[in-house]
């Protein structure tokens, strides 16, 4: 099954997506945590364009060159891990790219981009996604100490669009998306996702 962490920069996702490898791994699962933009060597290469603060990168073009990336993860390795049966905790996928491009760059329709990425992943949809949300404030506050790489640089206004078109994302996949308050602490959020998990009928046939 595919388990996909999203929300803005400094949410928590990358600390969720850990736990939940770490906590499934030791319950005897094979889990396979891959993080977006990257997870293969063509991948990794264009996160590397993607992130660098010295890339201008044409708005449309960045949003061809993550799906670039995420067409080549999906075919080369989350596709035989599903259909091996293992678990893959995605910090970020597919609903990134609404949501930063499409909402944060406004490059094109919500609904068109939306759409579009279903072609990227040839199909693959997550089979639950968490949307951790906190406010702009608090995503840029847990960020400062970092070094903000190419996207993170982006105003708070920028932000504020990105949230705006995760929270619309969330609304029309309400049976994927699950929208969870990113200003708990750690633990509490782990809890939520752990209890969603625990009933959710793709996860229990795994454990068969
Ligand atoms: P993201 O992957 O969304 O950018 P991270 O998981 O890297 O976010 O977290 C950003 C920072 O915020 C880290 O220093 C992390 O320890 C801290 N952090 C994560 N979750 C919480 C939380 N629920 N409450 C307070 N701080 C948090």
């Amino acid at each position: 099954m595919i388990i996909s962490f999203e929300g803005i920069d400094g949410s928590g996702k990358s600390t969720q997506a850990q736990i939940l490898a770490d906590r499934l791994e030791h319950e005897g699962r094979t889990v396979h945590l891959v993080r977006e933009p990257g997870g293969t060597v063509v991948s990794e290469h264009i996160r590397s364009i993607l992130l660098d603060v010295k890339s201008e990168i044409d708005p449309f073009a960045e949003m061809l060159l993550y799906s670039a990336a995420r067409a080549q993860l999906v075919r080369t390795r989350l596709r035989p891990y599903r259909d091996a049966g293992d678990v893959i905790i995605c910090d970020r996928f597919y609903d990134s790219t609404v949501a930063y491009q499409g909402g944060g760059r406004q490059i094109a329709d919500l609904a068109w981009l939306d759409q579009f990425q279903l072609h990227v992943t040839g199909g693959l949809v997550p089979d639950r996604t968490y949307l951790i949300r906190v406010s702009t404030e608090i995503g840029m506050r847990r960020q400062q100490g970092r070094t903000a790489d190419r996207m993170e640089r982006l105003g708070s206004a920028f932000f504020d669009r990105v949230i705006k078109a995760y929270d619309d994302l969330a609304e029309k996949h309400s049976d994927r998306i699950l929208l969870i308050d990113g200003d708990q602490p750690v633990d509490l959020i782990a809890e939520v996702v752990k209890a969603d998990l625990a009933q959710l009928p793709a996860f229990l046939e795994g454990l068969g």
